[in-house]
């Protein structure tokens, strides 16, 4: 046909090019799991707030080992000793208990020898066995970047640094509509010709995953003006998603609705597959895509597409889909487009090898439920041999 389509890449780059990105708000850090910051978080305290013991043992000189020193005190966690240490003495100490002023160095309890209110230690560094006030972190520098998605080491830094609120890009609102006159909600029965909508399902699990709030609209049958009410009332989200009804039958009735309710369309069709038929647009700021009907095309076309442009409205510093590099399990063979296999991922020796499955029809959403990962063949018209350097996406 001589015509050209667009890249992923140009396609991702026209999606992410038109995201406005959300407000911020305060988050209470027992609700920030999985939201996006949107300002460097500062420390209010040291990290460790004061010197540390890192093992249980005896506080001393470095100076006076191996002693004998005479134990004149205890410093537990939570509980310091009372009083300074001066030479010859030692005082008990547990793991992160406060080193008491006067000594330099923690002598582990399993090189010690205790006997009558005294103890001899084995020579040990001043600085041993000390974790040092801010050897962390120190007050005032940064614990997490602006863009940062928080998980639970981010979650557990700033709570360690003393923050119990951050500032956070708002939870993107997301309207999901499917269309076609043939779906019925899982557990219905079904008449001839109907099927079970996947899509609804596979969306609201994809969306709730990249920190999206989600309403689901009424399945909408193939009719123009049911379509059209459809997406007007989807339209006050932040993003609509449809789902079918964008190829180029008599049937596909969502980009001339859309068209009718002053969305801007920016592309439709991208050099992929499956996926090709994903149409993208805007009204105001309201990201408005349509996928493909098919079950597999709305997976991948969300982890290539939608998923991106989510993180980025949160305000994520790298939204594009983090493709890693491994090497084809089999032969596999290149088509016109770029093409995202369904795989399955393993380790042999030091190289992720990916085996693509064998039903890759994009209708085949429960062959695709056993897949971990989408392996992308750049198009061409050879065949990769088994071993070729590829890149990976993990579902
Ligand atoms: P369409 O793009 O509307 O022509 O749909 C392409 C194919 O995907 C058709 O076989 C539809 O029956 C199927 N399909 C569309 N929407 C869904 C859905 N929500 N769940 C499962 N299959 C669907
Ligand atoms: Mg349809």
């Amino acid at each position: 046909m001589g015509e050209t389509l667009l890249s992923i890449g140009e396609a991702l780059a026209l999606v992410l090019g038109r995201v406005q990105p959300l407000p911020a708000e305060d988050v209470p850090l027992a609700q920030a799991a999985g939201r996006v910051l949107a300002e460097d978080a500062r420390a209010t305290v040291d990290l460790p707030p004061f010197p540390a013991s890192a093992m249980d043992g005896y506080a001393v000189r470095s100076a006076d080992l191996p002693g004998p020193l005479t134990i004149v005190d205890r410093s537990a966690a939570g509980r310091p000793a009372s009083r300074t240490l001066t030479g010859g003495e030692a005082i008990e100490i547990s793991t992160g208990a406060v080193v008491p002023d006067g000594a330099d160095t923690v002598v582990p309890i399993e090189h010690i020898r205790e006997s009558d209110g005294t103890v001899e230690g084995d020579p040990t560094a001043a600085g041993q066995n000390v974790r040092p006030r801010g050897g962390d972190l120190m007050e005032g520098a940064t614990v997490i970047t602006a863009g940062t998605r928080l998980g639970a080491a981010h979650i557990g830094a700033l709570a360690a640094a003393g923050i119990a609120s951050v500032r956070c890009g708002r939870a993107p609102r997301v309207a999901v509509a499917v269309t076609g006159t043939e779906l019925r909600a899982p557990g219905d029965p079904l008449a001839r010709g109907e099927i079970y909508d996947a899509n609804g399902s596979i969306l609201e699990t994809q969306l709730r995953s990249a920190g999206a709030v989600v309403e689901r609209l009424p399945p909408t049958e193939d009719d123009a003006a049911a379509t059209r009410a459809t997406i007007e009332r989807g339209l006050y989200a932040d993003v609509l998603l449809t789902t079918g009804g964008v190829s180029v039958g008599v049937h596909d009735l969502v980009r001339a609705a859309e068209a009718e309710l002053g969305v801007e369309e920016i592309f439709w069709r991208v050099s992929m597959r499956p996926g090709k038929p994903i149409a993208f647009g805007v009204r105001g700021a309201t990201l408005v895509f349509g996928l493909p009907g098919n079950p597999v095309s709305t997976l991948v076309a969300f982890e290539l597409f939608v998923r991106p442009a989510l993180l980025a409205l949160q305000g994520v510093a790298a939204p594009a889909p983090p493709f890693l590099p491994g090497v084809l399990g089999r032969p596999t063979r290149q088509v016109e487009r770029d093409s995202l296999l369904r795989a399955r991922l393993r380790v042999d020796g030091d190289a992720v090898v990916l085996d693509p499955l064998v039903g890759q029809e994009s209708h085949m959403i429960a062959q695709t439920a056993t897949a971990d990962t989408l392996v992308l063949i750049p198009s061409g018209s050879g065949e990769l041999p088994a071993g070729s350097a590829v890149r990976y996406l993990t579902l």
